[in-house]
C-alpha cells in the first residue's frame, strides 16, 4: 500500500526527444520534486554518473531485485532492463513531493494501473522522425546500430501517444519548456480518490 500525499509526473518519449534538456530547463520553477533515478543493466554513456543518471547494475543484480519485489515497475527497453525502485518513490510520495519519472510506454501503463489517480503523463517528441534521428546523431552518445534501434522503437512508441494526458512537441526548446512547466505545476493539483471521498463525506456532514 502506498501512502499518497504526493503526485506523479510521468515523462515518456523517444530517447533523444529532449526529456533531460526540458527537465533541466524547468528545474527551478516547479517546486520541490523528486526525480526517480532508475536502475538499468545498460552500460553508462560517456558523461553518465552512477547514482545521478541511473543506478547501473548487472543483469543478475537486476533479476534479484525483481524477485525481491523491489520495483514499482520494470521493463525491457532496447534489449536492456530498466526499473523504478519502489522505496525512494514511496518516501517521496509520503513527503508530499512531485515525483518525476522518465520511463517508457510500458512503464507509463504500469504506473497508470498502480497510481493512476495521482498521475499526470506526458509524451514528449521532436516534431518529426527525421529530426529525432538528427538529434540522436548530433548527441554523439550512441553508435549507428544503437541509433537505428532507438529509431525503430520510437516508431512503435509514437503509436501509443493516446495513452498519455498530454503531448509536448519539442521543436523550440523554450516553447516546449513553457508548456511542460505549466503541466508540472498543474500536476500538483491532482487529488487521490481517497481524499476526494473524504472531502465528499465531510461536505455532506456539515450543514
Ligand atoms: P532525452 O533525455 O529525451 O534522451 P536529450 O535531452 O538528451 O533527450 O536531448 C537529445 C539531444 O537533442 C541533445 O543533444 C539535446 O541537446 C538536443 N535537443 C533537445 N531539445 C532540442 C530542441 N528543442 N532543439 C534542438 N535540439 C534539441
Ligand atoms: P536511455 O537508455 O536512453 O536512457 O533510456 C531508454 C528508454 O528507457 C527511455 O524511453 C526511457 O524513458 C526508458 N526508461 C528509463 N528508465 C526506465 C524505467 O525505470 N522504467 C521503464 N519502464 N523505462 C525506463
Amino acid at each position: 500500500m502506498i501512502e499518497k500525499n504526493g503526485v506523479v509526473l510521468v515523462l515518456s518519449g523517444p530517447s533523444g526527444a529532449g526529456k533531460s534538456s526540458l527537465i533541466h530547463k524547468i528545474d527551478k520553477d516547479i517546486g520541490d520534486y523528486y526525480f526517480s533515478i532508475s536502475t538499468t543493466t545498460r552500460s553508462p554513456r560517456e558523461g553518465e554518473i552512477e547514482g545521478v543518471h541511473y543506478h547501473f547494475v548487472s543483469k543478475e543484480s537486476f533479476v534479484k531485485d525483481i524477485e525481491e519485489d523491489n520495483f514499482l515497475e520494470h521493463a525491457i527497453v532496447h534489449g536492456n532492463y530498466y526499473g523504478t525502485s519502489l522505496r525512494p518513490v514511496r518516501e517521496a510520495l509520503s513527503e508530499g513531493k512531485l515525483v518525476i519519472f522518465d520511463i517508457d510506454v510500458q512503464g507509463n501503463m504500469a504506473i497508470k494501473n498502480r497510481l493512476g489517480d495521482i498521475t499526470t503523463s506526458v509524451f514528449i517528441t521532436p516534431p518529426t522522425l527525421s529530426e529525432l534521428k538528427h538529434r540522436l546523431e548530433n548527441r554523439s552518445t550512441d553508435d549507428k546500430e544503437v541509433i537505428d534501434g532507438r529509431i525503430k522503437v520510437a516508431r512503435r512508441e509514437i503509436q501509443r501517444t493516446s495513452e498519455y494526458d498530454f503531448i509536448v512537441v519539442n521543436d523550440d526548446l523554450d516553447i516546449a519548456a513553457n508548456v511542460l512547466r505549466q503541466i508540472a505545476i498543474t500536476a500538483r493539483l491532482k487529488i487521490p480518490h481517497d481524499k476526494i471521498n473524504e472531502f465528499v463525506q465531510q461536505w455532506e456532514d456539515i450543514e
